[in-house]
Protein backbone atom coordinates (compact mmCIF):
# COMPACT_ATOMS: atom_id res chain seq x y z
CA UNK A 1 0.00 0.00 0.00
CA UNK A 2 1.36 3.34 -1.11
CA UNK A 3 1.32 6.77 1.15
CA UNK A 4 -1.68 7.98 -1.19
CA UNK A 5 -3.97 5.19 0.00
CA UNK A 6 -3.05 5.09 3.60
CA UNK A 7 -3.50 9.19 3.01
CA UNK A 8 -6.95 7.66 1.39
CA UNK A 9 -7.82 5.62 4.32
CA UNK A 10 -6.42 8.26 6.66
CA UNK A 11 -9.37 10.71 5.38
CA UNK A 12 -12.04 8.21 5.58
CA UNK A 13 -11.15 8.29 9.49
CA UNK A 14 -11.87 10.46 11.72
CA UNK A 15 -8.69 11.48 13.80
CA UNK A 16 -5.22 9.78 14.08
CA UNK A 17 -4.44 8.43 17.63
CA UNK A 18 -0.70 6.72 18.73
CA UNK A 19 -2.28 6.24 22.15
CA UNK A 20 -4.82 3.40 22.99
CA UNK A 21 -5.47 4.98 26.08
CA UNK A 22 -7.38 7.84 23.90
CA UNK A 23 -8.27 6.44 20.81
CA UNK A 24 -11.57 7.88 19.12
CA UNK A 25 -14.10 5.55 17.49
CA UNK A 26 -13.25 5.52 13.62
CA UNK A 27 -9.81 6.56 14.04
CA UNK A 28 -7.02 5.53 12.40
CA UNK A 29 -4.21 4.09 15.28
CA UNK A 30 -0.26 4.57 14.46
CA UNK A 31 1.75 1.55 16.42
CA UNK A 32 4.74 3.53 17.37
CA UNK A 33 7.33 2.07 18.88
CA UNK A 34 8.54 3.81 21.98
CA UNK A 35 12.10 3.40 23.87
CA UNK A 36 9.86 1.07 26.71
CA UNK A 37 7.11 -0.76 24.44
CA UNK A 38 6.17 -1.60 21.38
CA UNK A 39 2.62 -0.33 20.52
CA UNK A 40 2.44 -3.02 18.20
CA UNK A 41 0.89 -5.16 20.82
CA UNK A 42 -2.09 -2.98 21.05
CA UNK A 43 -2.68 -2.79 17.95
CA UNK A 44 -5.94 -5.52 18.54
CA UNK A 45 -6.77 -3.26 21.75
CA UNK A 46 -7.17 0.05 19.20
CA UNK A 47 -9.92 -2.18 17.14
CA UNK A 48 -12.03 -3.32 19.74
CA UNK A 49 -11.92 0.29 21.04
CA UNK A 50 -13.33 1.53 18.17
CA UNK A 51 -10.97 2.07 15.52
CA UNK A 52 -11.01 1.51 11.74
CA UNK A 53 -7.16 0.99 10.82
CA UNK A 54 -4.19 0.10 12.40
CA UNK A 55 -1.01 0.58 10.91
CA UNK A 56 1.72 -1.90 12.43
CA UNK A 57 5.52 -2.46 11.07
CA UNK A 58 5.70 -6.14 13.06
CA UNK A 59 3.81 -8.54 11.04
CA UNK A 60 3.01 -10.87 14.25
CA UNK A 61 0.50 -8.69 15.06
CA UNK A 62 -1.15 -8.68 11.32
CA UNK A 63 -4.80 -9.31 12.46
CA UNK A 64 -7.23 -9.04 9.30
CA UNK A 65 -7.36 -6.29 6.56
CA UNK A 66 -7.73 -3.27 9.26
CA UNK A 67 -4.33 -4.08 9.46
CA UNK A 68 -1.52 -2.19 7.23
CA UNK A 69 1.56 -3.31 7.50
CA UNK A 70 4.46 -1.06 6.77
CA UNK A 71 8.19 -0.98 6.90
CA UNK A 72 8.39 1.34 9.96
CA UNK A 73 5.25 3.24 11.28
CA UNK A 74 7.08 6.58 12.49
CA UNK A 75 8.06 6.64 9.22
CA UNK A 76 5.02 5.98 7.55
CA UNK A 77 3.46 8.75 9.80
CA UNK A 78 5.80 11.22 9.10
CA UNK A 79 5.31 9.85 5.19
CA UNK A 80 1.96 10.63 5.46
CA UNK A 81 2.06 13.93 7.10
CA UNK A 82 3.92 15.56 4.35
CA UNK A 83 1.90 14.49 2.20
CA UNK A 84 -0.96 15.74 4.14
CA UNK A 85 0.42 18.98 3.96
CA UNK A 86 1.34 19.21 0.49
CA UNK A 87 -2.36 17.84 -0.49
CA UNK A 88 -4.17 20.50 1.81
CA UNK A 89 -1.68 22.72 0.67
CA UNK A 90 -2.34 26.11 2.79
CA UNK A 91 0.29 28.90 4.29
CA UNK A 92 2.10 27.44 7.51
CA UNK A 93 3.88 29.74 9.35
CA UNK A 94 7.04 27.58 11.62
CA UNK A 95 8.74 28.41 14.84
CA UNK A 96 11.77 27.56 16.58
CA UNK A 97 14.23 28.83 18.92
CA UNK A 98 15.72 28.04 22.48
CA UNK A 99 13.06 29.79 24.29
CA UNK A 100 9.53 31.13 23.89
CA UNK A 101 8.36 28.87 21.38
CA UNK A 102 5.19 27.49 22.70
CA UNK A 103 4.09 31.07 24.12
CA UNK A 104 4.96 32.99 20.86
CA UNK A 105 2.97 29.94 19.05
CA UNK A 106 0.03 30.69 21.24
CA UNK A 107 0.09 34.27 20.92
CA UNK A 108 0.79 33.78 16.93
CA UNK A 109 -2.41 31.59 17.05
CA UNK A 110 -4.53 34.13 19.00
CA UNK A 111 -3.63 37.16 16.67
CA UNK A 112 -4.39 34.73 13.88
CA UNK A 113 -7.48 33.51 14.77
CA UNK A 114 -9.13 36.57 14.77
CA UNK A 115 -9.10 36.74 10.77
CA UNK A 116 -8.81 33.31 9.90
CA UNK A 117 -9.31 29.38 11.01
CA UNK A 118 -6.51 28.28 11.98
CA UNK A 119 -4.98 25.24 13.30
CA UNK A 120 -1.79 25.58 15.94
CA UNK A 121 0.40 22.88 17.71
CA UNK A 122 -1.40 21.49 20.91
CA UNK A 123 0.49 22.09 23.91
CA UNK A 124 4.28 21.65 23.24
CA UNK A 125 3.88 18.47 20.86
CA UNK A 126 7.03 19.97 18.48
CA UNK A 127 8.93 16.86 17.97
CA UNK A 128 9.54 13.76 15.40
CA UNK A 129 6.24 12.49 15.95
CA UNK A 130 4.46 15.64 17.41
CA UNK A 131 5.08 17.50 14.40
CA UNK A 132 3.57 15.68 12.17
CA UNK A 133 0.77 14.64 14.21
CA UNK A 134 0.25 18.28 13.93
CA UNK A 135 0.59 18.30 10.20
CA UNK A 136 -2.75 15.70 10.19
CA UNK A 137 -4.91 17.97 12.34
CA UNK A 138 -5.23 20.26 9.80
CA UNK A 139 -8.18 20.13 7.58
CA UNK A 140 -9.85 21.59 4.59
CA UNK A 141 -11.27 24.01 6.48
CA UNK A 142 -7.99 25.11 7.96
CA UNK A 143 -6.61 28.40 6.28
CA UNK A 144 -3.51 28.82 8.51
CA UNK A 145 -0.81 26.25 10.18
CA UNK A 146 1.31 27.13 13.10
CA UNK A 147 3.78 24.56 13.71
CA UNK A 148 6.03 24.66 16.72
CA UNK A 149 9.49 22.32 16.13
CA UNK A 150 11.32 21.92 18.87
CA UNK A 151 14.87 20.67 18.65
CA UNK A 152 17.55 18.97 20.99
CA UNK A 153 20.49 18.22 18.38
CA UNK A 154 21.76 19.09 14.80
CA UNK A 155 19.68 18.02 11.75
CA UNK A 156 16.19 18.03 13.51
CA UNK A 157 14.96 21.36 12.46
CA UNK A 158 15.86 20.44 9.11
CA UNK A 159 14.31 17.09 9.35
CA UNK A 160 11.12 18.79 10.61
CA UNK A 161 11.18 21.40 7.98
CA UNK A 162 11.18 18.79 4.74
CA UNK A 163 8.14 17.00 6.52
CA UNK A 164 6.18 20.83 7.25
CA UNK A 165 7.29 22.45 4.15
CA UNK A 166 6.64 25.83 6.01
CA UNK A 167 6.08 28.92 3.76
CA UNK A 168 7.15 30.88 6.36
CA UNK A 169 10.06 30.72 9.48
CA UNK A 170 10.81 32.16 12.92
CA UNK A 171 13.58 31.55 15.36
CA UNK A 172 12.59 33.14 18.99
CA UNK A 173 16.17 33.31 19.71
CA UNK A 174 19.64 31.76 19.72
CA UNK A 175 19.89 30.68 23.61
CA UNK A 176 21.90 28.46 25.90
CA UNK A 177 18.86 25.39 26.02
CA UNK A 178 19.86 21.83 25.09
CA UNK A 179 24.10 22.70 25.14
CA UNK A 180 24.62 18.80 25.80
CA UNK A 181 22.65 17.79 22.52
CA UNK A 182 23.85 20.42 20.36
CA UNK A 183 27.36 20.74 21.34
CA UNK A 184 27.56 24.14 23.00
CA UNK A 185 25.79 27.63 22.03
CA UNK A 186 28.09 27.45 18.18
CA UNK A 187 25.72 24.01 18.04
CA UNK A 188 22.66 25.71 18.82
CA UNK A 189 22.97 28.79 16.20
CA UNK A 190 23.80 26.32 13.39
CA UNK A 191 21.14 23.71 14.58
CA UNK A 192 18.39 26.24 14.61
CA UNK A 193 19.28 28.13 11.75
CA UNK A 194 18.42 25.11 9.74
CA UNK A 195 15.29 26.84 9.73
CA UNK A 196 17.00 29.61 7.69
CA UNK A 197 18.91 27.31 5.51
CA UNK A 198 15.44 25.67 4.03
CA UNK A 199 13.82 29.64 3.88
CA UNK A 200 16.45 30.36 1.51
CA UNK A 201 16.58 27.31 -0.36
CA UNK A 202 13.40 27.41 -0.68
CA UNK A 203 12.46 30.95 -1.13
CA UNK A 204 10.59 31.11 1.63
CA UNK A 205 10.18 34.03 4.20
CA UNK A 206 11.24 34.85 7.76
CA UNK A 207 9.91 36.72 10.42
CA UNK A 208 12.99 38.64 11.75
CA UNK A 209 13.34 40.42 14.88
CA UNK A 210 15.76 43.32 14.85
CA UNK A 211 16.81 43.24 18.22
CA UNK A 212 18.60 40.24 17.67
CA UNK A 213 21.76 40.94 15.71
CA UNK A 214 22.01 36.92 14.71
CA UNK A 215 18.96 36.92 13.49
CA UNK A 216 19.81 39.50 11.40
CA UNK A 217 23.16 37.75 10.12
CA UNK A 218 21.85 33.92 9.86
CA UNK A 219 18.40 34.95 8.08
CA UNK A 220 20.76 36.93 5.30
CA UNK A 221 19.81 36.36 2.20
CA UNK A 222 15.94 35.41 2.84
CA UNK A 223 12.85 37.59 2.17
CA UNK A 224 12.15 38.84 5.32
CA UNK A 225 9.17 40.62 7.12
CA UNK A 226 11.13 42.95 10.24
CA UNK A 227 10.21 43.92 13.49
CA UNK A 228 12.25 46.14 16.18
CA UNK A 229 11.99 48.86 18.36
CA UNK A 230 12.38 52.09 16.91
CA UNK A 231 13.99 51.35 13.88
CA UNK A 232 12.11 52.94 10.62
CA UNK A 233 13.36 50.76 8.88
CA UNK A 234 11.40 47.71 9.90
CA UNK A 235 8.07 46.46 8.71
CA UNK A 236 6.90 46.77 12.26
CA UNK A 237 8.10 49.80 14.29
CA UNK A 238 7.82 49.46 17.78
CA UNK A 239 8.25 52.42 20.08
CA UNK A 240 8.68 51.51 23.82
CA UNK A 241 8.29 48.52 25.72
CA UNK A 242 8.37 48.16 29.30
CA UNK A 243 7.78 45.56 32.05
CA UNK A 244 6.76 45.99 35.51
CA UNK A 245 5.77 43.01 35.63
CA UNK A 246 3.50 42.73 33.05
CA UNK A 247 4.94 43.74 29.73
CA UNK A 248 3.07 46.72 27.91
CA UNK A 249 4.16 47.60 24.56
CA UNK A 250 3.59 50.43 22.46
CA UNK A 251 3.39 49.66 18.61
CA UNK A 252 2.76 53.56 16.12
CA UNK A 253 -0.69 52.79 15.88
CA UNK A 254 -2.06 51.05 19.16
CA UNK A 255 -0.77 50.08 22.41
CA UNK A 256 -0.75 46.44 24.05
CA UNK A 257 -1.23 45.56 27.93
CA UNK A 258 -0.18 41.78 28.14
CA UNK A 259 -0.75 39.29 30.91
CA UNK A 260 2.87 38.20 30.25
CA UNK A 261 5.80 38.70 32.64
CA UNK A 262 9.13 39.56 32.20
CA UNK A 263 10.91 41.62 29.24
CA UNK A 264 11.59 38.48 27.41
CA UNK A 265 7.96 38.17 26.52
CA UNK A 266 8.47 41.57 24.61
CA UNK A 267 10.12 39.78 22.41
CA UNK A 268 7.39 37.47 21.86
CA UNK A 269 4.33 39.17 21.85
CA UNK A 270 6.05 41.61 19.54
CA UNK A 271 6.87 38.80 16.89
CA UNK A 272 3.21 37.67 17.42
CA UNK A 273 2.06 41.22 16.33
CA UNK A 274 4.69 41.21 13.45
CA UNK A 275 3.38 38.00 12.14
CA UNK A 276 -0.38 39.49 12.54
CA UNK A 277 0.36 43.07 10.61
CA UNK A 278 1.95 40.18 7.71
CA UNK A 279 -1.02 38.77 7.03
CA UNK A 280 -3.12 42.42 7.63
CA UNK A 281 -5.34 41.43 11.03
CA UNK A 282 -6.55 44.85 11.69
CA UNK A 283 -4.93 46.51 14.27
CA UNK A 284 -7.51 46.15 16.77
CA UNK A 285 -7.62 42.74 16.24
CA UNK A 286 -4.40 42.62 16.84
CA UNK A 287 -4.53 44.45 20.31
CA UNK A 288 -7.54 42.48 21.40
CA UNK A 289 -5.94 39.28 20.58
CA UNK A 290 -2.49 39.90 22.67
CA UNK A 291 -4.15 41.51 25.54
CA UNK A 292 -6.49 38.49 26.13
CA UNK A 293 -3.78 36.01 26.51
CA UNK A 294 -3.15 33.93 29.52
CA UNK A 295 -0.15 32.36 29.99
CA UNK A 296 -0.84 28.49 31.27
CA UNK A 297 1.10 25.45 32.20
CA UNK A 298 2.93 27.15 34.94
CA UNK A 299 5.18 29.88 32.57
CA UNK A 300 5.78 33.27 33.44
CA UNK A 301 2.53 33.11 35.55
CA UNK A 302 1.57 35.64 38.64
CA UNK A 303 -0.22 34.32 41.46
CA UNK A 304 -1.26 35.07 45.04
CA UNK A 305 -0.37 32.67 48.06
CA UNK A 306 -1.91 34.37 51.42
CA UNK A 307 0.43 37.58 51.50
CA UNK A 308 2.64 36.47 48.73
CA UNK A 309 2.49 37.64 45.48
CA UNK A 310 4.25 34.54 43.15
CA UNK A 311 6.36 34.38 39.52
CA UNK A 312 5.39 30.89 38.87
CA UNK A 313 8.14 29.83 35.97
CA UNK A 314 8.64 26.46 37.05
CA UNK A 315 7.68 25.20 33.45
CA UNK A 316 11.59 24.69 32.54
CA UNK A 317 14.68 26.57 32.73
CA UNK A 318 17.85 26.81 30.96
CA UNK A 319 20.54 29.45 31.36
CA UNK A 320 19.09 32.03 29.05
CA UNK A 321 15.81 31.71 30.82
CA UNK A 322 16.98 31.59 33.73
CA UNK A 323 19.61 35.17 33.38
CA UNK A 324 16.74 37.20 32.06
CA UNK A 325 14.62 35.87 34.63
CA UNK A 326 16.64 36.93 36.91
CA UNK A 327 17.49 40.34 35.48
CA UNK A 328 13.66 41.19 35.05
CA UNK A 329 13.00 40.38 38.71
CA UNK A 330 15.78 41.68 40.40
CA UNK A 331 14.92 45.02 38.09
CA UNK A 332 11.20 44.85 39.76
CA UNK A 333 9.66 47.58 41.87
CA UNK A 334 8.79 45.62 44.74
CA UNK A 335 10.38 44.87 48.36
CA UNK A 336 10.81 41.78 49.95
CA UNK A 337 12.01 40.14 46.93
CA UNK A 338 13.00 36.24 46.79
CA UNK A 339 14.13 34.34 44.10
CA UNK A 340 13.74 30.02 44.47
CA UNK A 341 15.99 29.05 41.76
CA UNK A 342 15.51 24.98 41.02
CA UNK A 343 18.72 23.14 38.58
CA UNK A 344 18.61 23.40 34.89
CA UNK A 345 18.95 20.12 32.92
CA UNK A 346 20.76 19.09 30.28
CA UNK A 347 23.89 21.45 29.78
CA UNK A 348 25.93 18.15 29.61
CA UNK A 349 29.93 19.23 30.00
CA UNK A 350 28.92 23.20 30.08
CA UNK A 351 26.65 22.12 33.42
CA UNK A 352 28.82 23.30 36.51
CA UNK A 353 30.00 26.21 34.82
CA UNK A 354 26.14 27.40 33.48
CA UNK A 355 25.42 26.85 37.43
CA UNK A 356 28.28 28.78 38.82
CA UNK A 357 27.91 31.68 36.44
CA UNK A 358 24.14 32.04 37.66
CA UNK A 359 24.85 31.75 41.43
CA UNK A 360 27.86 34.60 40.57
CA UNK A 361 25.10 36.68 38.86
CA UNK A 362 22.97 36.13 41.45
CA UNK A 363 25.68 37.60 44.11
CA UNK A 364 25.95 40.49 42.82
CA UNK A 365 22.42 41.51 44.40
CA UNK A 366 21.91 42.51 47.53
CA UNK A 367 18.27 43.66 47.33
CA UNK A 368 16.92 39.54 46.82
CA UNK A 369 17.06 36.71 49.06
CA UNK A 370 18.19 33.58 47.00
CA UNK A 371 17.39 29.49 47.45
CA UNK A 372 19.36 27.57 45.31
CA UNK A 373 17.59 23.85 44.52
CA UNK A 374 18.94 20.83 43.70
CA UNK A 375 22.47 19.00 43.06
CA UNK A 376 24.18 21.36 40.61
CA UNK A 377 23.27 24.39 42.50
CA UNK A 378 24.17 22.79 45.55
CA UNK A 379 27.93 22.23 44.39
CA UNK A 380 28.58 26.27 44.53
CA UNK A 381 27.64 26.47 47.99
CA UNK A 382 28.55 28.99 50.01
CA UNK A 383 27.73 30.45 53.24
CA UNK A 384 25.57 32.99 53.17
CA UNK A 385 22.50 34.31 55.61
CA UNK A 386 20.56 35.74 52.51
CA UNK A 387 21.40 32.92 49.49
CA UNK A 388 20.53 29.36 51.08
CA UNK A 389 21.69 26.37 48.96
CA UNK A 390 19.49 22.87 49.34
CA UNK A 391 21.01 19.62 47.74
CA UNK A 392 17.08 18.20 47.44
CA UNK A 393 13.92 19.59 46.78
CA UNK A 394 12.81 17.63 50.38
CA UNK A 395 15.59 19.47 52.53
CA UNK A 396 14.18 22.58 51.20
CA UNK A 397 10.42 21.40 51.90
CA UNK A 398 11.59 21.02 54.90
CA UNK A 399 13.23 24.27 55.21
CA UNK A 400 9.93 25.79 53.75
CA UNK A 401 8.00 24.00 56.45
CA UNK A 402 9.52 25.93 59.54
CA UNK A 403 10.07 29.32 57.19
CA UNK A 404 7.32 31.76 57.17
CA UNK A 405 7.03 33.85 53.93
CA UNK A 406 5.17 37.23 54.38
CA UNK A 407 4.18 39.81 52.29
CA UNK A 408 6.95 38.66 49.66
CA UNK A 409 7.50 38.73 45.91
CA UNK A 410 8.77 35.68 45.17
CA UNK A 411 10.50 34.39 41.01
CA UNK A 412 10.04 30.29 41.33
CA UNK A 413 12.13 28.84 38.30
CA UNK A 414 14.01 26.04 37.45
CA UNK A 415 13.75 22.79 35.53
CA UNK A 416 10.93 20.70 34.16
CA UNK A 417 12.60 17.84 36.00
CA UNK A 418 12.67 20.04 39.70
CA UNK A 419 8.95 20.76 39.44
CA UNK A 420 9.39 23.53 41.74
CA UNK A 421 5.90 24.50 41.63
CA UNK A 422 5.68 21.73 44.65
CA UNK A 423 6.95 24.48 46.60
CA UNK A 424 3.90 26.49 46.21
CA UNK A 425 2.28 24.22 48.55
CA UNK A 426 4.04 25.57 51.56
CA UNK A 427 4.30 29.33 50.78
P1 LIG B 1 10.13 24.10 25.15
O1 LIG B 1 11.56 23.88 24.75
O2 LIG B 1 9.77 23.44 26.45
O3 LIG B 1 9.17 23.79 24.06
P2 LIG B 1 9.52 26.84 24.56
O4 LIG B 1 10.61 27.31 23.67
O5 LIG B 1 8.26 26.43 23.93
O6 LIG B 1 10.03 25.69 25.51
P3 LIG B 1 7.96 28.50 26.34
O7 LIG B 1 7.30 27.30 26.87
O8 LIG B 1 7.18 29.46 25.55
O9 LIG B 1 9.27 28.08 25.56
O10 LIG B 1 8.62 29.32 27.53
C1 LIG B 1 9.39 28.65 28.48
C2 LIG B 1 10.17 29.64 29.29
O11 LIG B 1 11.19 30.28 28.49
C3 LIG B 1 9.36 30.83 29.82
O12 LIG B 1 8.69 30.50 30.98
C4 LIG B 1 10.44 31.86 30.03
O13 LIG B 1 11.12 31.63 31.23
C5 LIG B 1 11.41 31.62 28.91
N1 LIG B 1 11.26 32.51 27.73
C6 LIG B 1 10.12 32.72 27.02
N2 LIG B 1 10.35 33.52 25.98
C7 LIG B 1 11.66 33.84 26.00
C8 LIG B 1 12.50 34.64 25.16
N3 LIG B 1 12.01 35.26 24.06
N4 LIG B 1 13.82 34.73 25.48
C9 LIG B 1 14.30 34.10 26.58
N5 LIG B 1 13.56 33.34 27.40
C10 LIG B 1 12.26 33.19 27.13
MG1 LIG C 1 7.40 24.59 23.74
Amino acid sequence: MDIQDIHSLFLECSSLSIDTRKIEKDSIFFAIKGDNFDANTFAKEALDLGALFVIIDNENYYIDNRTILVQNSLETLQELAKFHRAYLGLPIVALTGSNGKTTTKELINAVLSKKFITKATIGNLNNHIGVPLTLLSFTKETEIGIVEMGANHQKEIEFLCEIAQPDFGYITNFGKAHLEGFGGVEGVIAGKSEMYHYLRAKEKMAFVNLEDPIQIEKSSGIKAFTFGIKRDNADLDIITVQANPFVEIDFKEFSVKSHLIGLYNANNINAAAAIGRYFEVNDLDIKEALENYIPANNRSQLMHKGSNEIILDAYNANPSSMAVAITNFVQLDKENKIMILGDMFELGAESAQEHKAIVDSVLKESNVRSYFVGKAFYENKISSSEILFFETFDFFKDFLQTAKFENNTILIKGSRGMALERALDFL
